[in-house]
């Protein structure tokens, strides 16, 4: 069965789209630590980043950067970090989070809540194509 993200990716479940190549997907998190944070994906299940092929894994990372390049420019922060965790979802996924200290990628803190038209200007901001 395919999973959230995979549906995600294959259009059937809406998201704030950000990029996507033939590989590779982004959308903004639903539940945001701050403004601009995205997941990126690959569109090969896989639920453990570690059991990507070493193909897939660069590919991944290169494909986070072009997106991390334009966070920083669009929302001025020092760095956008880039973390994978959790196991809510059994697909492999980076979180990449514009931060400008380390308590804004604590993940304990409560989540941004943003409108649909909130979360659309985002997304067109970061919005790479
Ligand atoms: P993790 O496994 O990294 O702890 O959590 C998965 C992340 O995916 C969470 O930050 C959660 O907000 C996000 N997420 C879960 N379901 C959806 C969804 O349907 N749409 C979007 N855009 N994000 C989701």
């Amino acid at each position: 069965m395919a999973t959230i993200f995979s549906k995600i990716a294959q259009g059937e479940i809406p998201s704030y789209k950000v990029a996507e190549n033939e590989n590779y997907y982004a959308f903004l998190d639903i539940n945001p630590l701050a403004e601009g944070h995205t997941l990126v994906i690959p569109k090969r299940e896989e639920d453990y980043i570690f059991d990507l092929t070493d193909d897939e894994l660069a590919g991944m990372v290169k494909f986070a950067k072009s997106i991390a390049q334009r966070q920083k420019e669009v929302f001025g922060c020092k760095k956008v970090a880039m973390i994978v965790l959790g196991l809510e979802v059994p697909h492999a996924h980076i979180h990449l989070i514009p931060m400008n200290n380390e308590a804004d990628v604590d993940f304990r803190k409560p989540k941004l809540q943003l409108t649909t038209e909130e979360f659309s200007v985002i997304a067109e901001k970061i919005r790479v194509e």
